[in-house]
C-alpha cells in the first residue's frame, strides 16, 4: 500500500503566534506514483515550506477550505514564486466558489504567470460528498461544512486492493506468483489444472488509508459521515472551552473528540489553535485522557 506523509505548515487559528503559522498543510502520497497537495495556504506557507525541506514545484493541486484570509492569504506569493522559478506544469486550486476568487487573486498586480491554473468550484451546500479527482491510486473527495460563509472539508483516500492470500493459492497448488494471478483479478475466475478458482475463494479486501481536514467549523453531520473509519482526521480545535460565545463558528476540542467517535477515526489531531492558548502543557491536559488524539504543532510531521 502506498504512504502520506503530511506535515503541518500552519496550525494557528485566525492570528499567527510566534510558534504557530497560518493554517496549511502539505501532504504527499506516495504509492506507484506521488501525489503532491496543500490543503489550505495561509499567508507565510512557502516559507512555512522552505522551513520544512519540502518542495513547492511538486504541489500539483492545493485545495482551499474556505476564503477566509488565514486560510489561502499565501496563494498569492506561493504562484509568484512558482513562477520565478519558471514552473511548467499546470496548477490547480480547489475551494468553494474558487472560479469566483482565484482570478481575483491573479488579477492582483502587474505580474504575469507564464503557466496554468484551473479553479475548481466545490459544492458547498447540501450533504453529498463530491467526488474531485478519482483515478486508480486515490480519490479526493470533499463536503460541505457549516462556518457562517462556504465552506468545505476534504478527504484523500487511497484505493482499496484485492490481495491474493498466498496461503490459500498454495493450498489449492497455484504456483506462488505469475500471469495468471492478474487474469484472476481481471476476469474473476481462472481454471488452473481443470479445475475453477474464483478470486473471492483466495483473496482478501486491503483497505486503504483515508485522512481527512475539515478546514473551519462548527460540529455537523457531514463531518462525521466523510471521516467515517478515517486513519486520520485533523479537525478545527480552536477553543478548549465550552463556552458558547466562544465556540462561535468553531469547534471545541471536546465536540471533536464526540465527531472522532461518532466517525470511529482512528486518529486524531486538533488544530487550529486559538493564540488565547500559549501553555501547550495546559492543552495536553486536556485532551491526554483520549487515547490517539493529539494536538497539532507547526513543522509536525506525520506517517499514515
Ligand atoms: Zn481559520
Amino acid at each position: 500500500m502506498g504512504q502520506f506523509e503530511i506535515t503541518f505548515l500552519g496550525t494557528t487559528a485566525g492570528v499567527p503566534t510566534k510558534y504557530r503559522n497560518h493554517a496549511s498543510l502539505y501532504v504527499k502520497y506516495q504509492s506507484e506514483r506521488e501525489f503532491v497537495c496543500l490543503l489550505d495556504c495561509g499567508e507565510g506557507t512557502q516559507k512555512q515550506i522552505f522551513s520544512s525541506g519540502l518542495n513547492f514545484m511538486r504541489v500539483s493541486d492545493i485545495f482551499i477550505s474556505h476564503w477566509h484570509a488565514d486560510h489561502f492569504a499565501g496563494l498569492l506569493g506561493l504562484i509568484e514564486t512558482m513562477n520565478l522559478e519558471k514552473r511548467q506544469e499546470e496548477l490547480r486550486i480547489y475551494g468553494p466558489e474558487a472560479k469566483k476568487f482565484v482570478p481575483i487573486l491573479l488579477s492582483l498586480g502587474y505580474s504575469t504567470k507564464d503557466f496554468p491554473i484551473k479553479a475548481i468550484n466545490v459544492e458547498h451546500e447540501g450533504t453529498e460528498i463530491q467526488t474531485l479527482i478519482d483515478n486508480e491510486e486515490y480519490s479526493v473527495t470533499a463536503v460541505p461544512m457549516k462556518h457562517g460563509v462556504p465552506a468545505v472539508a476534504y478527504a484523500i483516500k487511497e484505493k482499496d486492493k484485492i490481495k491474493i492470500d498466498k496461503e490459500k493459492a498454495k493450498l489449492l497448488g497455484l504456483p506462488e506468483s505469475g500471469p495468471i494471478f492478474k487474469k484472476l483479478k481481471d476476469n474473476g475466475m481462472i481454471v488452473f489444472k481443470e479445475k475453477e478458482v474464483l478470486l473471492e475463494d483466495i483473496s482478501f479486501i486491503q483497505l486503504g488509508k483515508k485522512i481527512v481536514y475539515s478546514g473551519d467549523t462548527l460540529p455537523n453531520k457531514n463531518i462525521v459521515k466523510i471521516s467515517k473509519d478515517a486513519d486520520l482526521l485533523i479537525h478545527d480545535s480552536t477553543f478548549f472551552s465550552e463556552d458558547k460565545q466562544e465556540k462561535w463558528r468553531h469547534t471545541t476540542h471536546s465536540e471533536v473528540f464526540d465527531i472522532a467517535e461518532k466517525a470511529n477515526v482512528k486518529r486524531l489531531i486538533l488544530t487550529h489553535i486559538s493564540r488565547r492558548y500559549q501553555d501547550v502543557k495546559e492543552l495536553e491536559d486536556k485532551i491526554k485522557h483520549v487515547k490517539n488524539a493529539t494536538l497539532a504543532k507547526d513543522f509536525m510531521r506525520v506517517i499514515v
